[in-house]
């Protein structure tokens, strides 16, 4: 506004300069010819007679004779002016009897208006007036118009500062975060985009809010971990599960970590390298004895990456052990086929002598009966596997099934002279009747087999509190080595290989249990110390929660 004013007070000084400068002209002009009318009939003579003594410094006037030497100036010696014959205003006045020009100084400083007449005897009065040029004109106004401007700048400062702190204030006290009040009328439409505006920013905020919550919800309560990451590497969110995994506080973190710091793992690190190019990518990697699926996918509008770590450490472990299970299953089946076969292809090639024949016969029982157990122990596993461990759970009478268990291996207990002995002191637990006698026969059938001559097998059932019902079986058998302690639940998994084969055993009885025990969602566990005995302590929930 200043620039502004001071444009003006410039640009109208020199309109001004340039209307009162052409109204002194034109003043000039009339004031001259007024002057030269009263000589018009006037001859030179008379004139220089009037003038020649009167030195006005106001009109100059001159003389001219008819060829345009001057022969009276009142304000120089004529002798020393040069011929006017050419001067604008005396070659007008020869024409048309008077005539007038301007002409400007050489420096422009000054500017003179010119007046001729032709007189009787056709010479010529020629009056002239000089004056300042309208550039000195300018130059003098030039201090008033800096004087002017300097007040405008200083009282426009002041008067600004105070008109934009009064127009400012009821803005600036304009409160957007309550229903604001208008200040002015202008201001209504500025006030109402606002307010419309906050409204919208706050609904998208609690919206985003909102979504990021859930997000983060999902995030924190899933099992895969999770990690994000920018185009660098860096990790920008990673979840409860990823930090467990690589074992790391969240503080640790703060810092922008990069996630090769966390996995130096080159495949690893070439894999995050393709995704962030905008590839999909796949691997798998062990960490800390746990098997990790890891799938890259990248995030184009974070010109990044998302990292899903999905533990298959429990696929792999069944998968390895579905795969041994399998190559087990076939030696084992295979050992008693062959010596099946074997001792049928030698009785056919009469290679046996007669006597020995039921003998041979004797063998080919076994070896029938073993792989009779072992398919059935094979069909119980398989069976357990399948069922899940919710299905066809009630209120079971344990004391019967015990009594039941002991009751079938009588003939068993009564060759080696084991007695059993049973100590019921709870009635019932809460699960399946049937695979609950599996594992009772299996357990007694080992304390039978594993023991001694006149060895004794105890069962003892007791409530340890309200929800769970502690079954101990002990005997005074061989016992376990330590070093086979850990293993003994493993399919297949025998101590002494040849004692159990003697004795019917297939290496399944205890994983067998261990599974009706986990079906049950129960807990086992076991003691034993070589040649001193076993004991084998099973938890079970006596409820159905
Ligand atoms: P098996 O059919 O060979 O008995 P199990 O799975 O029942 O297979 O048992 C695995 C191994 O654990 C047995 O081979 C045996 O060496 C050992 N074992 C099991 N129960 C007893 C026990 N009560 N006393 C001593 N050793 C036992």
């Amino acid at each position: 506004m200043i620039s502004l004013t001071v444009f003006s007070i410039i640009f109208v000084s020199l309109m001004l300069c340039f209307v009162f400068y052409k109204h002194f002209l034109r003043t000039t002009r009339t004031e001259l010819k007024a002057f030269a009318q009263i000589f018009r009939n006037s001859n030179s003579n008379s004139i220089i007679t009037e003038f020649n003594n009167s030195k006005s410094n106001n009109i100059r006037i001159t003389v001219i004779d008819k060829d345009g030497k001057v022969i009276f100036d009142n304000t120089a010696n004529p002798t020393s002016l040069p011929n006017h014959i050419d001067r604008e205003e005396i070659k007008e006045a020869m024409e048309n009897g008077f005539g007038e020009s301007t002409r400007f100084s050489d420096t422009l400083e000054e500017v003179t208006n010119y007046y001729a007449i032709k007189l009787n005897d056709n010479a010529f009065l020629r009056l002239a007036k000089t004056s300042s040029s309208i550039f000195i004109i300018f130059i003098d106004t030039i201090p008033i118009v800096v004087f002017v401007v300097l007040i405008v700048i200083i009282f426009g400062y002041i008067l600004a500062g105070r008109l934009t702190k009064k127009i400012m204030e009821p803005i600036n006290n304009v409160d957007l975060n309550k229903e604001p009040s208008i200040p002015y009328d202008e201001f209504a439409p500025f006030i109402k985009t606002i307010t419309n505006q906050r409204k919208q920013i706050e609904e998208q905020i609690a919206d985003l809010q909102n979504r990021a919550n859930t997000i983060s919800t999902i995030m924190e309560n899933m099992n895969e971990g999770i990690i994000i990451l920018n185009n660098d590497g860096e990790i920008l969110s990673i979840n409860k599960s990823a930090l467990s995994i690589f074992e790391i506080s969240p503080s640790e973190l703060l810092n922008g970590k990069n996630i090769i710091e966390l996995l130096r793992d080159i495949e690893l690190f070439e894999n995050i390298k393709s995704t962030l190019a905008g590839n999909h990518n796949e691997m798998s990697i062990e960490h800390n004895d746990r098997n990790y699926r890891v799938i890259f996918s990248p995030v184009n509008f974070l010109n990044g990456a998302i990292i899903l770590f999905l533990d298959v450490t429990e696929k792999t472990r069944a998968e390895k052990m579905r795969q041994e299970f399998s190559a087990n299953v076939s030696h084992e089946l295979k050992t008693p086929l062959t010596s099946i076969a074997g001792y049928s292809e030698m009785i056919l090639n009469d290679m046996v002598q007669e006597k020995d024949i039921k003998n041979f016969i004797e063998k080919i029982k076994d070896e029938s009966a073993r792989l009779i157990y072992l398919i059935s122990d094979i069909m119980m596993l398989s069976e357990l596997d399948e069922t899940s461990s919710e299905s066809s759970k009630e209120k079971v009478e344990i004391c019967e099934i015990v009594h039941k268990v002991k009751e079938d291996l009588f003939i068993k207990a009564k060759e080696m002279n084991v007695s059993i002995n049973i100590f019921c002191d709870e009635t019932h637990v809460f699960g399946n009747n049937s695979t609950l006698y599996e594992m009772f026969y299996n357990l007694v059938d080992n304390g039978i087999k594993y023991n001694h001559q006149n060895g004794t097998i105890d069962i003892r059932i007791s409530k340890i509190d309200e929800d769970q019902v502690m079954i101990k079986i002990s005997d005074t058998g061989i016992g376990i080595p330590k070093e086979h302690q850990s293993r003994i639940f493993e399919r297949f998994y025998r101590v002494d290989k040849s004692r159990s084969k003697k004795s019917g055993g297939t290496g399944l009885g205890l994983s067998i249990v261990k599974h009706i025990v986990m079906n049950h969602k129960g807990r086992i566990e076991l003691n034993s110390k070589k040649n001193e005995g076993t004991e084998i302590i099973i938890y079970l929930p006596n409820t159905a929660k």
